[in-house]
């Protein structure tokens, strides 16, 4: 009788978490808006991905949010058949819940801590936020019209602008990339190390599309990751 019970709870929340307001996805067309108006069927999926503001969503301790029904879109090739909200990462808060599929969300927390952290030595234990311009949003690649369905479309990439410290400190792509700072060269460790990580890492210099964030993603390329 307990789980049934779990299994609705999870499903209200994730509802209202939807209604909240301010943490729609960018791209309202496909996006969790449109999950208002209809009846969501509940599939018992949502539980197992977990629900819980202490971590362990995914089943990975340090990624905190909670999982959502799924987002379908009447565009073909947008959708992610078993969303979560990402909110923190090993601690760290995320500028806007981040939509993601668990593939993604974990990737994502690997990188923090065993690309971004280390990288930033000292700085790390300051970091309290980072910048997320863009993550579930159903569009084409580099919204070029007619392009391919870009993974921010299926919930398999973030963008990253800044690294934010407790003192106030932005360390952003656009300004710290090309210094040669303590900032600037951790920026370009942390990008390096996301190769493999994820399936494609673009910043800047890789098509000029990137010059002032991260684009990373887990999709899968014939012959291993694409980094630029
Ligand atoms: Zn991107």
């Amino acid at each position: 009788m307990l789980k049934p019970l779990v299994a609705i709870l999870a499903t209200v929340t994730a509802l209202s978490a939807c209604s909240g307001g301010g943490v729609r996805a960018p791209d309202e067309r496909g996006g969790v808006g449109r999950l208002l108006g209809r009846v969501i069927p509940f599939t018992g999926d949502i539980a197992s991905r977990g629900n819980s503001s202490a971590g362990n969503l995914c089943g990975v301790a340090g990624l905190q949010g909670a999982a959502i029904a799924p987002i379908t879109s009447a565009t073909n090739g947008c959708g992610v058949a078993a969303p979560v909200q990402v909110t923190h990462v090993d601690g760290i808060k995320l500028s806007q819940p981040a939509t993601l599929d668990c593939p993604t969300a974990t990737a994502l927390h690997r990188w923090v801590t065993q690309a971004m952290r280390p990288a930033l030595g000292r700085d790390s234990a300051a970091v309290t936020e980072l910048r997320v311009p863009a993550h579930y949003v159903c569009r084409t690649r580099n919204h070029r019209p007619g392009a391919r369905i870009s993974e921010h479309g299926k919930g398999r990439a973030i963008d990253i602008s800044a690294i934010i410290l407790n003192d106030g400190t932005a360390i952003t792509v656009q300004d710290d990339w090309s210094r040669q700072s303590r900032h600037g060269r951790a920026l370009r460790q942390m990008h390096t190390k996301a190769c493999g990580i994820f399936g494609t890492t673009l910043g800047p210099g890789s098509d000029g599309m990137h010059e002032n964030h991260f684009h990373y993603d887990t999709a899968a390329h014939r012959g291993g990751s694409y980094c630029r």
